[in-house]
């Protein structure tokens, strides 16, 4: 079984988050949307909020699930027999990133590879904090979000 776990916060999910899922989706069995619990980032959503949107985002999507993590990414990986870290990449900026948190958990589990899809054009510039900074002064996000989220 070829499983990736995708982590991240996803406070909220974006329409770039639903993407890279559904663009990996042939790639594996499993993909299994990991929100991290121990980042040092400030969170405006609940914890069930964040999960429910998820869950409505793939609701007609068998091969993907929704859960949280405390701890490494690559020992959730482990638990959950993954052996792949599904990433999106806007810019050079996620690049610079992404580099050393890959090549380090590569040090950590080299059972584990990072594995990276370039956002498609349309979503690179959608990020959770724009679309939080938007929320937060009424403005309407609904072109930033899955179809299905609405957010409350
Ligand atoms: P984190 O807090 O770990 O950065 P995020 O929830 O912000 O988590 O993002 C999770 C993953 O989704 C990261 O790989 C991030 O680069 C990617 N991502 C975020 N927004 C987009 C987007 N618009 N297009 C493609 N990938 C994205």
């Amino acid at each position: 079984m070829k499983i990736a776990v995708f982590p991240g916060s996803f406070d909220p999910i974006t329409k770039g988050h639903e993407s890279i899922v559904k663009r990996a989706l042939p790639l594996f069995d499993k993909i299994i949307v990991g929100i991290g619990e121990n980042s040092s980032k400030s969170r405006m959503f609940t914890l069930e909020k964040r999960i429910a949107w998820i869950k409505a985002t793939f609701a007609t999507e068998k091969k993907i699930e929704v859960q949280t993590y405390k701890g490494l990414t690559v020992d959730f990986c482990k638990a959950q027999n993954a052996n792949f870290i599904l990433r999106g990449l806007r810019s050079t900026i996620d690049f610079e990133y992404e580099q050393p948190i890959a090549q380090m958990n590569n040090e950590l589990n080299n059972n584990i590879e990072s594995f990276f899809l370039i956002t498609e054009p349309k979503y690179s510039a959608i990020s959770s904090s724009i679309v939080k900074e938007i929320y937060k002064h009424g403005g309407d996000v609904s072109n930033f979000i899955p179809d299905t989220c609405k957010l409350y």
